[in-house]
């Protein structure tokens, strides 16, 4: 869960849990290249360390399916705003991955 987004479209933060979140623009590796898909080939899990420190949990990449050598990853961002999507924000956060099931935006429906 994002807050209000910062108005840019573009995001290197990746919300851990309640408490923390994660900036890949500070001692990020690789992963944080990894693009938004509407059908993605991978899913982040966040894995909670067993001492129950939330600082210490991870997130990880998983594979849903086989990837071709070459292939890009992707993962659903599941960015979902404190406030309210409207249109102007579905357009800053356009989706461009180029799947025929693209929802046009990064930002996921509100349950
Ligand atoms: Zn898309």
């Amino acid at each position: 869960m994002y807050g209000d987004g910062a108005e840019s479209g573009h995001t290197f933060l990746f919300a851990l849990n309640r408490r923390y979140i994660v900036d890949a623009t500070v001692g990020g590796n690789a992963a944080r290249w990894i693009n938004h898909s509407c059908t993605p080939n991978c899913q982040a899990v966040i894995v909670h360390h067993a001492d129950g420190n939330p600082r210490r949990d991870r997130i990880v990449i998983e594979a849903l399916r086989d990837i071709a050598p070459g292939e890009e990853l992707t993962y659903n961002y599941g960015i979902v705003l404190d406030v309210r999507h409207t249109t102007r924000l579905k357009k800053l956060w356009a989706c461009h991955c180029g799947s025929p099931a693209c929802t046009g935006t990064l930002l996921q429906p509100k349950y």
